[in-house]
């Protein structure tokens, strides 16, 4: 399965373009270890994509968090900033992976005085087919013991085990590596639970070290339902290298066959029987959203209680500002400022007009251009204002956006791309190739949607500009 990272991401309360997806230097997790985290599998089926296990993914959090002392946080903000990252990165299908941190810093041990802040991550994958055969190794580094009350979170810090682990199976040519209790016997694999069959019943673990999966349980409730009778026992390594089949589940491997331990290849084929009934039913219940499981293990968006409803979209036109577009074009550029900054209203000074008039007339070098309703004249529902600059650094004339503004109800529907496609257009026949524009900061509300559309836009960073006022 090949995952593409998606280039937005949620971070404590904002989507953000991918690479800002920033921690402070001195953050309580980036120090610690201290963030709790679950990892979703998106699935597309016939009635929309859906995340499998949301409860129990959403119920291993709380508890992680319980267990490490994090500020609580409601699983209503979470359910929305996991939707509001699949829908931003338009997803279908892939891996979703959500932090909750203390959004704090390391001064102390303690994580519980600050409030608890999520990220969200998304990777878009190929395909939802299942995972070919892996091999495992037999890890030297064991699971911490029962008696740890974290042994069972998942918790970032902790994760430093498995990485070591992990790091050990790849040095050795392993896939992964099988993780032992303390006590010798089998807990899971780096990153997954494991199941053994014999004679045709089901054997996994049982759970006080290894991770409470939710596909661990999905599982068990699929061997329910096809009669397969499960047993969660403590499991001697010795019972898996004399099994008919063995495989791994969790969120990333979903259910799959293991064809080697230790160097030593098991009975085939793989899948065996079992493992590929229980990987058919997982399919249905994929397949069919009517399905009993499905219903009760698939869950959709919930965005649409949130988002208002989409205005209907509008036929528009741009073109050049004339000097009757003067007033429009002092309330868009009014209310772009007030938004900027975060305040309800923003008074431009009485002479901004006479600067507009000055671009308008070509008495100063630079435009304007609207987008107008189709057949309304007079309507402006966003607006682009340039001038054309000279700069020794530059070696010749640039154009510099000051001003792009569309109507808050008239967004999505391109008109900035357009709008800026006409200053494109402008540009070319001025014979100029370079075009810049000044971000508001990262302090300013709307810096990463703007950043963002810049982006998209295909302009580059090259360090924010400053200003001095002369007395
Ligand atoms: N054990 C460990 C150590 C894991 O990291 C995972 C993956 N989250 C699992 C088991 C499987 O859990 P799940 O099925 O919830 O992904």
């Amino acid at each position: 399965m090949a995952l593409e990272f998606c280039s937005s991401t949620y971070l404590n309360g904002r989507i953000v373009p991918t690479e800002l997806a920033c921690l402070p230097a001195d953050n309580h997790a980036v120090n610690f270890g201290t963030a709790a985290f679950e990892a979703f599998r998106l699935y597309p089926t016939p009635n929309g994509s859906k995340l499998l296990g949301l409860d129990l993914h959403l119920n291993r959090l709380r508890l992680s968090m319980l267990s490490l002392g994090l500020s609580p946080m409601e699983p209503e903000e979470i359910i929305k900033a996991l939707w509001q990252t699949i829908n931003q990165n338009n997803l279908q299908q892939g891996y979703v992976r959500l932090l909750v941190y203390p959004n704090g810093n390391c001064l102390a041990l303690d994580p519980s005085p600050f409030p608890s802040a999520a990220l969200v991550m998304a990777w878009r994958s190929d395909s939802s087919g299942f995972l070919p055969p892996l091999t495992l190794g037999i890890s030297h580094i064991r699971r911490p013991s029962a008696g740890s009350t974290l042994a069972r979170a998942k918790i970032s810090g902790f994760y430093a085990v498995e990485a070591a682990a992990d790091r050990n199976a790849k040095k050795q040519g392993f896939d992964g590596n099988l993780m032992l209790n303390p006590d010798g016997t089998i807990c899971e694999m780096t990153g997954a639970n494991i199941f053994i069959v014999k004679d045709s019943v089901l054997y996994t673990p049982i759970l006080p070290q290894s991770i409470d999966g939710v596909t661990r349980r999905l599982v068990i409730e699929f061997a329910n339902t096809l009669n397969i009778p499960v047993k969660e026992v403590p499991l001697p390594l010795g019972d898996l290298m004399v099994a008919d089949e063995v495989f791994v589940t969790g969120t990333y491997h979903q259910i799959r066959p293991v064809s080697a331990v230790g160097g030593q290849v098991l009975s085939s084929p793989f899948p065996g029987p079992v493992t590929q009934l229980l990987q058919e039913r997982f399919q249905k219940m994929l397949d069919n959203p009517e399905d009993e499981i499905a219903s009760r293990w698939l869950t959709g968006t919930v965005l649409e209680k949130f988002t208002p409803k989409p205005v209907a979209q509008q036929a528009y036109q741009i073109r050049s500002a004339e000097l009757t577009d003067i007033p429009g074009i002092i309330a868009g550029v009014s209310s772009l400022l007030a938004e900027i900054r975060g305040i309800p209203e923003f008074q431009l000074p009485s002479t901004a007009t006479n600067v507009c008039q000055r671009v308008i007339e070509g008495k100063y070098p630079g435009a304007i251009f609207v987008a107008n309703p189709q057949g309304d004249n007079h309507s402006i529902l966003g607006l682009i204002t340039l001038t054309v600059q000279e700069a020794i650094h530059v070696e010749s004339s640039y154009v510099l956006i000051q001003e792009l503004w569309v109507h808050p109800e008239h967004r999505s529907q391109n008109i900035g791309d357009n709008l800026m496609q006409a200053v494109e257009t402008y540009s070319r026949q001025q014979g100029i190739s370079r075009i810049e524009v000044c971000l508001p900061t990262h302090e300013f509300p709307t810096f990463y949607s703007t950043y963002h559309f810049y982006q998209k836009s295909k302009f580059h960073d090259f360090g924010p500009r400053m200003r001095k006022m002369l007395e």
